[in-house]
């Protein structure tokens, strides 16, 4: 398929932020986006690249009505010897794939579409900023446009890709945030679309995340739904806890997302030749290691944030204080190590990085 290019003209160009290092995280997009269509009988056609803009939608589009959307969220990174790099894409589109099937949704050709990705990214290069920390964030997102109202899959789909520039994604930067682990509401279930990145799941975590913030925490920790008794994941991030210096995640049993970010970390500290095992673990096990000194860090990932450190965690009123509420040293070295491989400053082992100019 020949990709069609429609370069925004002049008068369409935007004004790009004056201080790339004052950036905040989802709000600015650059000049050009990617489309590509799809109908049942038909396959994908009409790949283009265009100015950014507005996407016109039949009120009736099922994927307004029944949820069929998913997305992905990579970054692209600007390394101080001019290089623009990309960190493990083939993995996104194949979970971006996985959650197609999940969703009922048609695959995409993810060599094509990473293609078409790159092209974007060279076109708005400009966007993408200088400074260590900040990136060009990169959302591939498929929605149904079919209309049509009744419940089963649409036979028509929209894929986008939007690009801009982002900051670091927490205001506390590096800062250790502050979590509540919930125990009512639940994210999502076995069985349920947890392992997808459908909108859904963020729009039912929405009411939980609030009520959390009105606390004056960042995040909610997610607990298994069946028991209230495991650690799930937070927000958008999968957790890590360091406890006897053994570094252990929950498993990806089907209700918490496949990080990338996670696999990562996983592999990193297997390198270095530190014990992480993953296996469940039970809320009360770990506010029991809070509390005797053996949970000595605890800390998210996420392709947003890369490492955030959890300096407080609260459970059943009760708050418990991580790492004396600073940033733990493993923390901080997974954050340099995968950061600095990021921006293709240090040798990566395992072929994460792309070059792509
Ligand atoms: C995207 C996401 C993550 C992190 O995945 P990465 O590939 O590391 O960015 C974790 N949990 C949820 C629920 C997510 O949506």
């Amino acid at each position: 398929m020949e990709i069609k290019i429609i370069k925004a003209g002049p008068d369409q160009l935007k004004a790009k932020p004056r201080d790339m290092s004052q950036l905040g995280f989802g709000d600015i997009f650059a000049d050009h986006m990617f489309t590509l269509n799809y109908e049942a009988g038909k396959g994908w056609f009409n790949p283009t690249i265009k100015p950014y803009g507005d996407i016109c939608l039949n009120p009736a589009a099922m994927g307004i009505h029944y949820g069929q959307e998913i997305f992905e969220g990579l970054k692209a990174h600007q390394g101080k010897d001019g290089g623009i790099y990309l960190f493990r894409p083939k993995d996104n589109f194949k979970r971006f794939n996985r959650s197609a099937g999940r969703m009922c949704m048609p695959e995409v050709d993810a060599d094509f579409v990473l293609k078409c990705m790159k092209q974007l990214i060279l076109l708005d290069r400009e966007w993408i900023p200088k400074n260590q920390g900040a990136s060009l964030y990169i959302r591939p997102t498929m929605i149904a446009t079919e209309p049509h109202l009744g419940v089963r899959p649409s036979n028509a789909y929209l894929f986008f890709i939007i690009i801009g520039p982002v900051g670091a994604y927490y205001k506390e930067g590096l800062n250790p945030v502050k979590i509540y682990v919930e125990d009512f509401f639940v994210r999502t279930s076995k069985g349920g679309t947890g392992e997808a990145k459908t909108a859904g799941n963020y729009g039912a975590s929405l009411l939980a995340a609030e009520k959390a913030k009105e606390k004056g925490f960042t995040q909610v920790l997610w607990l298994d739904a069946e028991e209230k008794k495991y650690i799930e994941e937070v927000g958008t991030m999968n957790m890590f806890f360091v406890i006897d210096n053994e570094v252990v995640t929950p498993p990806l049993k089907g209700s918490v997302l496949s990080g990338i970010t996670r696999d990562s970390v996983i592999q990193t500290v297997k390198d270095w030749g530190i014990k992480v095992s993953e296996r469940s673990l039970a809320i009360n096990d770990i506010i029991e290691a809070a509390k005797n000194g053996r949970l000595t860090e605890a800390f998210g990932t996420g392709t947003a944030a890369v490492i955030s450190p959890v300096g407080e965690i609260t459970y059943k009123n009760e708050d418990h204080i991580i790492a004396g509420g600073t940033m733990g040293k493993l923390s901080h070295k997974l954050y340099d190590e995968i950061i600095a491989i990021q921006y293709g400053e240090k040798t990566d082992s395992h072929g994460w990085v792309e070059r792509i100019a």
